[in-house]
């Protein structure tokens, strides 16, 4: 077929030139964009034409972050065997609700969830359901505590709602990531009735301040902070939550996936006390934009919080994903995280993991170095630096940096100041893209 060949052609071209390309789409390229504003066509166009237009004016308004020097956010770029896979997963086109419309996306699921629990060493037998992101995973794991709480007291909340149930209490640290609260926002928990415990320089809770744990309550633990990176004290807390018979859940996005390397057990351990994880793959394990997984230590919580009927959705005998997910039809998530854990093994994840973290502290020491200021201890992938002594130097270097091409870093503020945040979360970035997006930055820094 000439149209997947070209289109093949356009991708491989695309793989390849990634390090030559800025960091970020130019100014041009993404007024190019105006190129789509049309009215619906009437008529349609041919298939040639239709993806030459998409590649000629979409590819270069993308953002470089399958390249080696994006450390924006919290992105991780594409591992080859997993991007290879999702061209293999698009042309099959799977449904993964039931096992019936896709024993292969079923399948997959079982292992990938299977090698997941080991890779991270959490409890073997806990339920999983994929999901879009680590948001989802967090909406869907805390639907698994709100059930499994009420369901305590006798009430079955999916059958009779939360008008009168009896309350739940929602513990988050200071620095709980927007998305656990958006996901409190979704379960009727609301955002505002969370108990905030506070937290330290690191934006870890401080355990101290977790005063009285009251009867029905979900503590949320994350590990693995957006802006330093820092853990919540696993330990400490579940210990005493777990006493006053509290949901711990975990939201672990991108952090918990330091569970593979024995390096960061000082962060990482007791994690796998805590009765629910969100995890996202597509951040850390370097697969395909969207997948995530929501974990819970019983599968029957899962089960309980998304069972559905219906005359067509007969359950076959084994697992059945969309009873343990929030949605029904979705693309087969598995495929890409399968390719991308078969192609790395533990090894290479423990690899791809520790490698990312050394170039952080690379990172670190480079800017320390030039006297610029790191205000986090850097313990994962995670820097945070300031420019300069005030909110407005530190924004001009940054805008400057982005300027730049080199490397994309974004702004945000830590306890009161500007800062920039460095995260270095790719399998491609190596040693030579850290020197030469280090160089970039101080240049800019001293202009
Ligand atoms: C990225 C992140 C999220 C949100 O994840 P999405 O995949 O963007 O939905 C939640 N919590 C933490 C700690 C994160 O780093």
């Amino acid at each position: 077929m000439e149209l997947f060949d070209e289109t093949h052609r356009r991708a491989i071209a695309y793989w390849k030139n990634i390090a030559n390309r800025s960091a970020f789409p130019s100014a041009e390229a993404i007024r190019g964009l105006a190129r789509f504003r049309e009215p619906f066509p009437e008529t349609g166009a041919p298939d040639l034409e239709t993806i030459a237009r998409l590649d000629d004016a979409g590819a270069p308004a993308t953002v470089a972050i399958t390249g080696g020097r994006y450390f924006g956010f919290v992105m991780g770029g594409v591992l080859p065997a997993a991007l290879s896979a999702s061209w293999l997963a698009s042309t099959w086109d799977q449904n993964a609700a039931l096992h019936v419309m896709s024993p292969l996306g079923a399948a997959l699921e079982e292992v990938t969830i299977d090698w997941i629990l080991d890779a991270l060493r959490l409890p073997s037998g806990c339920g999983a359901a994929y999901v879009t992101g680590a948001t989802m995973a967090n909406f869907t794991a805390l639907a698994a505590a709100r059930h499994a709480l009420l369901a305590r007291e006798g009430w079955n909340v999916e059958e009779q709602g939360l008008f009168g149930a009896p309350p739940i209490t929602v513990i988050v640290g200071a620095e709980a990531h927007a998305s656990v609260l958006k996901a409190l926002a979704m379960l009727g928990l609301g955002r505002n009735r969370v108990t905030t415990i506070e937290t330290d320089r690191q934006g870890r809770m401080i355990p101290e301040s977790l005063a009285e744990i009251p009867p029905r309550s979900i503590v949320c633990l994350q590990a693995g902070n957006v802006n330093t990176g820092a853990f919540d004290p696993a330990r400490d807390v579940i210990e005493k939550a777990h006493a006053a018979g509290a949901w711990v859940h975990v939201d672990g996005a991108f952090g918990l996936w330091a569970r593979v390397s024995k390096a960061f057990d000082h962060l990482t351990g007791g994690y796998d006390l805590a009765d629910s994880w969100a995890l996202d793959n597509h951040k850390w394990l370097n697969v395909n934009y969207d997948s995530a997984i929501a974990i819970t230590r019983r599968t029957e919580d899962l089960g309980a919080a998304f069972a559905i009927g219906g005359a067509y959705l007969l359950p076959g005998k084994g697992r059945e994903p969309m009873y343990y997910s929030p949605e029904l039809s979705r693309r087969a998530r598995a495929i890409e995280v399968w390719a991308a854990m078969k192609s790395l093994g533990r090894a290479g994840l423990i690899d791809l993991i520790e490698r990312t973290c050394a170039h952080a502290r690379r990172f670190a020491e480079g800017l320390c170095a030039a006297g610029h200021a790191v205000l986090n201890d850097v313990v994962i992938n995670q820097v945070l630096v300031r420019f300069g002594a005030s909110d407005e130097e530190t924004r001009r270097v940054i805008k400057a940096i982005q300027d730049d091409g080199t490397c994309w870093c974004g702004e945000t503020t830590w306890h009161g100041q500007v800062a920039m945040r460095i995260s270095v979360s790719s399998w491609r970035t190596t040693a030579q893209d850290v020197e030469d997006s280090l160089a970039a930055m101080i240049r800019c820094a001293k202009a």
